[in-house]
């Protein structure tokens, strides 16, 4: 129980990552405001975990979806102890040559807003509580926030900003607020794109050869399950564990960051 009543708020909690962490945090003894974009995952997620839950749906990148999230988690729970900003969403890997200038632009807005504004959004709207509490955020980054190859220039992109995001907000936040990210390597989840690209009911656990690409590109060389980096989120959120770090990521990528060996 190293989160004993704690009182957590995570964005995009209905599904993949984010439904892993709100598992554990649960059984961990934090309850959860989770901000999710589909009544469905709403309905799922009160079923599944009843009153240790407060779910509101809505839209990462409306500030007042945002704010409504922190009230009725404030108005259910009392207080707030950690931010996890981690709705998000993928470029299917694509590239630059590959997109019409048209569709660039427009692709940049959506996945931007989504993954770099609405973390921005979450953490402006969360910090009033978070000052009270002194507590914490986290957010989800990526092994695209330091390398190529898991993601499009668009992804890449938008995850090194969430890296800038993590430092510049632990820089500012302190000594009130920790802010700590978890770099997740690839992952079989149902991550969509944009839906500027008619992406939006895309799945990448369902791409053709996915589990091989993400298996040839780690040296681990298998994909890891949501559950896999639950325990991470635990540890910085925990006043206790995570109490001396703020603005640090930690990668949880099944070794992308040290690179694969060369054939013998
Ligand atoms: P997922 O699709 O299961 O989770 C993303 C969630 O965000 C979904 O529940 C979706 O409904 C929600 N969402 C999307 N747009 C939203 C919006 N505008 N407003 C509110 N909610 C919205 O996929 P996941 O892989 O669990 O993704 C979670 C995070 O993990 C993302 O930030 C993603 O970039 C990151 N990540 C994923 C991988 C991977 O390989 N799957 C690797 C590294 C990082």
């Amino acid at each position: 129980m190293r989160l004993q009543d704690q009182i957590v708020i995570v964005t995009g909690g209905g599904s993949g990552i984010g439904l892993a962490v709100v598992d554990r945090f649960i059984s961990e003894g934090a309850r959860i405001g989770i901000l999710v974009k589909e009544e469905k995952h709403a309905g799922m997620l009160t079923d599944r975990f009843g009153d240790k839950v407060e779910v509101t749906v809505g839209d990462v990148r409306n500030f007042a979806d945002n704010e409504r999230v922190v009230a009725a988690t404030l108005a259910r729970f009392g207080k707030l102890d950690c931010f996890i900003g981690n709705a998000g969403i993928w470029d299917y890997m694509g590239s630059l040559e590959g997109q019409e200038a048209d569709a660039l632009s427009d692709n940049y807005q959506e996945l931007f807003d989504i993954n770099v504004k609405g973390y921005l959004l979450g953490a402006k709207a969360a910090l009033p509580a978070l000052r009270d509490s002194k507590g914490s955020m986290i957010f989800t980054a990526s092994t695209s926030s330091y390398f190529t190859g898991g993601g499009g220039c668009l992804y890449v992109a938008s995850k090194h900003a969430v890296l800038g995001l993590i430092r510049a907000l632990a820089w500012e936040l302190a000594p009130d607020i920790r802010v700590n990210g978890v770099a997740a390597g690839g992952t079989l989840t149902n991550l969509a794109g944009p839906k500027s690209a008619g992406m939006d009911t895309a799945n990448m656990s369902e791409m053709p050869g996915i589990d091989k690409m993400i298996a040839d590109m780690t040296p681990l060389e298998f994909p890891a399950q949501p559950e896999d980096h639950a325990g991470i989120f635990v540890l910085l959120a925990s006043r206790q564990d995570g109490r001396y770090m703020t603005g640090s990521v930690i990668l949880s990528d099944g070794g992308i960051g040290v690179g694969k060996r060369p054939p013998a």
